[in-house]
């Protein structure tokens, strides 16, 4: 398994269609589902940098940025 490495996570609101896709395919609970079924970045400190989320994202609505 990949280390945890710091990493800052941007959900473009305006483009996301609060699918869930991200926070269902994300092995590391990262994402949370608030009410209105927007993805809310939760636990980042667990992500793993594997890219499921941003690479299968249908509105290209994840950024992820890998911090020094
Ligand atoms: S996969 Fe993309 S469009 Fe779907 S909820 Fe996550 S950020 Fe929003
Ligand atoms: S890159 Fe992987 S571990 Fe990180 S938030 Fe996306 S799906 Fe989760």
């Amino acid at each position: 398994m990949p280390e945890p490495k710091k990493m800052h996570i941007e959900i473009d609101k305006k483009s996301c269609k609060r699918c869930g896709i991200c926070q269902g395919l994300c092995p590391q609970q990262v994402y949370t589902l608030a009410k209105d079924g927007s993805p809310e970045v939760t636990n980042p400190e667990r992500c793993t940098n594997c890219h499921l989320c941003d690479l299968r994202c249908p509105d290209f609505a994840i950024t992820l940025e890998v911090l020094a």
